[in-house]
């Protein structure tokens, strides 16, 4: 395969299929946070990149890996560090969306810029909008993303919420758990009053999966699955876990099945972990027999009981 400096991949997601990602920052870490669970080396944060690859650059980089890999699911626009801090994002997001055939567009970040309406205008014309939101206050916010002394929590909290009432695309928020940090109860219940005002489609709950720029302690997936119970039923939420956990394979009866999914909906991967072989019978029969519903976000299924109450509820927050 060519050698590219902007374009990596394909890369398989399990969540948006195969990608092909585009690195607005080659080769440095450009951020304005310095995440304790960052996987790049701690750097200063910066309020812009430095010696960003042209928009010529990429597209025609970017041209050239599609003809090589015509199969792609998605391109991801993300970086080694924020991607919307690239200087020409507008432009390039235009050049993007006029080639586009056949695929999905994406962009990961890290939400610190959508207080700004010309990146919110330019972020709408995507497929997918991915935002990091890992603290529902201030001090966790600082403590954990550490970001560069001029970006507050509560910009990028309006922002989400004005770009949601604009935005028809698919939203997903992603919160990343490090223990003693947010994971708090405090905390959890702060993310708990904020969240149902962004409306997202979907909300991923996922923890420290591979070595972090700082000492700091994921949780596992039973923790995850713990705090994902304490959040409002009516949210999205999907617990993320990229290593393979023991399974529970717990005994659950009918009526522990629907008092499960009333609670918190769950995918397939889910039920499968906590839930053994009989019970997974009872679970089949009682989704033939109508009694659990299905919910689709992005690519994932959500197995519940309560999502007629989850859409009238959601249709209220942004009509
Ligand atoms: S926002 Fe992403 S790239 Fe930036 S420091 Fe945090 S984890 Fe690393």
């Amino acid at each position: 395969m060519t050698r590219f400096e902007t374009i990596f991949g394909p890369i398989p997601s399990r969540r948006f299929g195969t990608s092909l990602g585009i690195d607005l920052s080659p080769g440095v870490k450009q951020c304005n946070f310095d995440c304790l669970y960052c996987e790049l080396a701690p750097a200063r944060p910066v309020d812009h990149i430095e010696n960003p690859p042209s928009v010529e650059k990429v597209v025609t980089e970017l041209e050239a890996a599609l003809r090589e890999h015509p199969q792609v699911d998605v391109v991801t626009l993300t970086a080694n560090g924020e991607p919307t801090l690239y200087p020409c994002l507008d432009e390039l997001i235009d050049r993007i969306e006029a080639m586009k055939k056949g695929y999905k567009t994406l962009v990961l970040s890290n939400a610190s810029t959508i207080h700004d309406p010309k990146i919110r205008e330019a972020l709408a014309r995507l497929d997918t909008v991915k935002l990091s939101f890992d603290c529902a206050t201030e001090s966790c916010f600082k403590k954990l993303d550490r970001p560069h002394p001029s970006i507050r929590l509560a910009p990028i909290v309006e922002g989400i919420e004005t770009f949601r009432k604009r935005y028809d695309g698919e939203l997903i928020l992603e919160i990343l758990m490090v223990r003693g940090i947010n994971d708090k109860e405090s905390e959890i219940e702060a993310l708990n009053a904020l969240l149902p005002s962004f409306g997202a489609d979907r909300i991923d709950l996922g923890s420290v999966d591979r070595p972090p720029a700082y000492p700091v302690e994921g949780l596992d997936y039973h923790e995850l699955l713990a705090i994902a119970r304490r959040f409002d039923p009516a949210l999205p939420v999907h617990v993320v876990s990229r290593h393979p956990e023991k399974p529970n394979k717990g005994r659950y009866s009918d009526e522990e099945i629907l008092a499960t999914l009333a609670k918190r909906p769950l995918t397939r991967e889910d039920i499968e972990t906590l839930m053994d072989n009989a019970s997974i019978g009872r679970f089949e029969r009682l989704l033939a027999k109508g009694e659990i519903s299905t919910k689709r976000a992005g690519r994932l299924i959500f197995y519940g009981t309560g999502f007629d109450r989850q859409k009238s509820k959601k249709r209220g927050r942004h009509s």
